[in-house]
């Protein structure tokens, strides 16, 4: 049996937290919340959502970013830039949406690529955040909730692929992994 972990009602109260502590921080600049694909996209479009509540003015953009390999991290992280504009981060405050953060191999690699491409100020803001694996001196500086080093699926996040769709989080139960 799979372990629900946070339920829809769980996940839009955290992502009403996290607004609020972005836009209390921001409010009155402007705002370049840069998505990684493609884990980000419901957390990310929720939390746009909740901003707005707060009258903060944000502009969106995205990164394809990978380094997982069915339910193990291959610790090579690859970036792709989707926007056409090449300076898109220069002189903005930049903060990185990811769903989860588990060694910070990506943060840092990301992180390090929007400094080297002149973003003002790079922030970061992840939904949950594995304990005991971070590999890095990162610290995310929005994080919705702690949890125990387990693979996770739903809200985002996949396994091969799958489970994007779901509106929970919950932990990947034994018969789900497939080798
Ligand atoms: P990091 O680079 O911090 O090790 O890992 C960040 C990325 O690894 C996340 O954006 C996500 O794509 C993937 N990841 C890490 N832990 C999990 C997990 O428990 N479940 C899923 N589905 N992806 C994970
Ligand atoms: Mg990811």
């Amino acid at each position: 049996m799979s372990e629900v972990l946070y339920s829809e009602g769980d996940l839009k109260k955290v992502v009403a937290e996290l607004a609020a502590a972005i836009a209390a921080d921001f409010m009155g600049h402007s705002v370049l919340l840069l998505g990684l694909l493609k884990g980000c996209q419901p957390f990310l479009a929720d939390l746009c959502r909740q901003l707005s509540y707060h009258q903060l003015n944000v502009a969106v953009d995205y990164l394809l970013v990978s380094s997982y390999v069915g339910s193990s991290s291959s610790g090579k992280v690859v970036i792709k830039q989707l926007s056409v504009d090449e300076s898109f981060c220069r002189q903005r405050n930049v903060i990185v949406i990811d769903d989860i953060f588990d060694t910070g191999l990506t943060l840092q690699k990301v992180t390090a690529w929007l400094q080297a491409k002149g973003a003002a100020q790079v922030k970061s803001c992840v939904l949950l955040s594995k304990s005991g694996c971070n590999q890095t001196e990162m610290v995310p500086d929005y994080c919705g909730v702690e949890i125990p080093a387990v693979f996770v699926v739903g809200y985002g996040l996949d396994y091969n692929e799958k489970y994007r769709e779901l509106p929970y989080i919950k932990v990947l139960a034994e018969n789900e992994i497939s080798a």
